[in-house]
Order: C-alpha cells, then structure tokens, then sequence
C-alpha cells in the first residue's frame, strides 16, 4: 500500500487472497520463506504507452494504453483488454491478479495479464474505433504474441474491436497467428467463445444449486449488465428453465417480471450488439418498469449473477438480496461484489460463487481457442460447450476440495483463493527466484 497507495482496487483483490491463503501459508512455511505472495503481488511487468489517433473531425486524440504482464508460471500472459474511460493501472492490476489464480484453476497452461485503456468505444464511430485499435495494436504487437502473451475482450472490447487489432498485428508482423482469442469463426475463432463466460457462470451455479439438492428450474434470476457476460448468462438460464427478470447497463435496470424470453432476449442482442442502444429502450418496446440510474438489487430474486463490473453491489444492496430471499450469488463480472457485500453472503451462508472461479469459463475457452489454432483446426460446437462444462465441474470441486467447513457448508472463496494459489506456488517454487 506504502508504493502504490492509489491502487484501491488492486488492494482490495490482493487483500481478500491474502486472508484465504494465510492458514494455507502457516502449515506450508516454505511457500513464506520463498516469498511467493511478495512475488505474485508484483506483476513480471507492466507496459504503459501513448495511443495517439485521429477522430472523425481531423483531430488527434490521446489515450493512454497498458499491459499488465502478471504472471507466467503456467504458461504465456493471457488476459482481455478493456476499452473504458475507468481503466488505470489499479483496475487493470486487480483483474491481472485475478487472472493468476482464475487462469490456474481452469488447469490449462496460461499464466496471466491485463490491459487496455481509458478509451470509450461509446458514442464513436467504427471508422474512430478502427483507427484507435490500430494505434494501440502499433505499440502492443512489439510486447504479445501466439508463445508470449495472447490478449482477449474485456468490457468494451467485443468482435469488432478484436477484429481490427487482428488485422492490425497481422499487418505489422507479416503473421497469421493465434495471438488474441475471441476471434471471428471464419478466422481463428472458436464456437462458443463469446457465450463461454456467461454459460460458465450459470453452468457454476448450478454445480452448487445441486449440492443442495436444487436447480435453475422455476427459479427468479436477477441479471446486471446487458453485454457479453450477461446475455448469454441469460440464455443459459433460460436453457435451464429459470426466470430471468432483470437486465441493466451504465444508465440504470429493467425490472420485467414476466421474465425475458428467448424473443426479447434476441432483441437484446441486437440492441447492444448492432445497434449499440441503451436497456431503456428494451422498457419502452415491452412496456415494462425501468429505474434510471439504479441496480437491479432490490427486487426479490432467488438468484443474483452480477455481469457488469467490479463493486457493484454493496453490503446494504446484498442485505437487500438477502432479505428478498436471494439464495444463490454467481459472479460473472470480476469482483462485482465489495468486501461488504462478500461478507454478508458468508456470513449468511448462502451459495456465493466468487469471479475468479464463476467467470473462468471465458478464459478457459480461450485457452481451448488456443489449442485449436495450434492444431490448426476446430472443434463442433458440441464438443467445445462439453469442455467448458466439464472445466466448469472440476473448478467446482477443486473449490469444494479447499472450501469445505464444517457444517456441511463451501467457502467458495478460500476454495477458489487456496486452490488458485497452490498450483502456481508450485510452479514458481520449481521454477526457481524469478
Ligand atoms: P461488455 O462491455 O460486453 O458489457 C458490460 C456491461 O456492463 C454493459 O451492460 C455495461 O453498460 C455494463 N457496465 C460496464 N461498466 C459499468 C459501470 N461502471 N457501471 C454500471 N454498468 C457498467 O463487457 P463483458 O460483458 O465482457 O464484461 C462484464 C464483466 O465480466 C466485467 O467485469 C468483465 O471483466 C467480466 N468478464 C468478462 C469476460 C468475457 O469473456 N467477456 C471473462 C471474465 C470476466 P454500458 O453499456 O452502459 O457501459
């Protein structure tokens, strides 16, 4: 905190480890004596540069870019970009932190990074994005590569944008390599990378709902966000016979309680994938109540998956959840819950699926895109969606393996933390003071 006393953020993420892995620690002195936590809270680099583009009037604009190159014990840095006007280099090294144990606990090879910039994709034009991808990409294809470090979306950064930063390495580097994921089907991508976060933190929550003897059927599911992550969240929930009566973006939440169809869902998709409008516009097509500048926490629910970003939901709305009868929590954004919040699902003892284990379903398919274009070829739908769930299922009991508590009850974050941690901590112990 004394270096980087601005970083909130980055410190919350580090803190919430830290108080997981410290009864692991004190029963496995030599990860202490090798500083592993003092290692891994310090990234292998950070990249910071100018991306100087021109608008649509003529004129030259100025962002700032990063990369975080966090950790590459189990394999190349591998991390989405986000394209917002929040990012700084605390956001991005909280997610890049995240990424380490989220990355780890897939059990594929890829070590972690983050980056972006405080770029706004909103409200500008594709020619503006295009020229924007093309400087940041200018600078970032001398840093990343198919064996170094393989970028993916974030917030803000969906097939359009990783599109023209493709295009742009492809250009500068003379290469046609698997050097970012998320890409388009007919050019390295895979089927089902663009629903894998969103599936994989239903498919998650539903490994815990079965512990209990439950499922998604007839259950009142509260969504926020209306991007990637919570639109095929949505889908997979109505796949599994749940209700999903929210939907939100930056300027506030539909609330319909006859739940989203698959038709109004598809609409959706279509406002902010094509169209790129705003949820408003979903109240005033189906008539329904739409809260201007608010959450989705207050209505009664018996799930809550958080899809939009980081500390979204504080401790006063999770008593809220709670009080509306809220059983279930699975974060498909990263750290969407603050520590408050964290602590009431605890302490209430409901089933509470942290982001870096509920939202690793994205990275995960990623890393399965990863070893389709090594191979140089692609798997069916079928067979990808099959992986993931199973990855899916492993990350849960491997989370159950570190997270059980007496009383028949999972502590999903120290599972998540503890299991996350001790696969790189073996790797950086093998791999010697690096
Ligand atoms: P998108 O850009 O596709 O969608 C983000 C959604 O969240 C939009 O509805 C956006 O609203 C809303 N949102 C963004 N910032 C804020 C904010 N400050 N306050 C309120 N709402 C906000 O991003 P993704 O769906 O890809 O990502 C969502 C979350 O999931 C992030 O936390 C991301 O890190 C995480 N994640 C994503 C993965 C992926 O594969 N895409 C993988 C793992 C995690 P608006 O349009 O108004 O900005």
């Amino acid at each position: 905190k004394a270096l980087d006393p601005f970083q909130s953020e980055f410190h919350q993420a580090v803190h919430e480890v830290v108080e997981s892995v410290t009864p692991y620690l004190l029963e496995n002195p030599n990860y202490v004596q090798l500083k592993i936590l003092e290692r891994l809270v310090e990234p292998e680099r950070v990249i910071q540069f100018r991306v100087p583009w021109i608008d649509d009037q003529g004129m030259l604009q100025v962002n700032r870019g990063f990369r975080v190159e966090m950790n590459s014990s189990l394999g190349p840095y591998k991390g989405g970009l986000r394209f917002h006007p929040t990012v700084n280099l605390s956001i991005l090294k909280f997610l890049a932190f995240e990424q380490t144990f989220k990355n780890s606990l897939t059990s594929l090879p890829m070590g972690a990074g983050k980056g972006g910039s405080d770029f706004d994709p909103k409200n500008k034009t594709d020619h503006e994005v295009m020229r924007f991808c093309q400087s940041f990409m200018t600078e970032l294809q001398r840093h990343i590569g198919a064996n170094t470090d393989i970028p993916a979306g974030d917030i803000g950064v969906g097939g359009r944008e990783i599109g023209y930063l493709f295009g742009q390495y492809k250009r500068i580097r003379n290469e046609f390599a698997g050097v970012l994921t998320g890409k388009g089907l007919e050019w390295g991508g895979s089927l089902i990378r663009p629903e894998a976060t969103g599936y994989g933190a239903v498919y998650f929550a539903e490994e815990m709902m079965k512990s209990r003897g439950e499922s998604f059927s007839g259950k009142v599911v509260t969504i926020s966000g209306s991007g990637n992550v919570a639109q095929y969240a949505a889908e997979k929930v109505l796949d599994l016979g749940g209700r999903v009566v929210t939907l939100s973006d930056s300027s506030g939440y539909i609330y319909d309680p006859a739940g989203v169809d698959r038709e109004k869902l598809d609409y959706v998709m279509e406002l902010k994938n094509i169209q790129r409008g705003r949820i408003k516009e979903y109240a005033e097509k189906y008539g329904c109540e739409y809260y201007p500048g608010k959450r989705p926490w207050g209505v009664k629910c018996d799930v809550a998956l958080p899809c939009a970003t980081e500390n979204e939901i504080s401790q006063e709305e999770a008593k809220a959840l709670l009080i509306n009868g809220c059983e279930v929590v699975s974060e498909g954004a990263n750290m969407p819950c603050q520590p408050g919040a964290v602590h009431e699902f605890l302490e209430a003892r409901i089933l509470f699926a942290p982001g870096k284990a509920a939202n690793a379903g994205g990275v995960a398919v990623s890393g399965l895109e990863m070893a389709q274009n090594s191979m140089r070829l692609n798997w069916m739908r079928d067979e990808v969606d099959q992986r993931l769930h199973t990855i899916m299922k492993s990350i849960h009991k491997m989370c159950v393996t570190y997270g059980e508590r007496p009383g028949d009850w999972v502590n999903y974050v120290d599972g998540a933390n503890i299991a996350g941690f001790v696969k790189v901590a073996k790797a950086m112990r093998a791999q010697g003071n690096v």
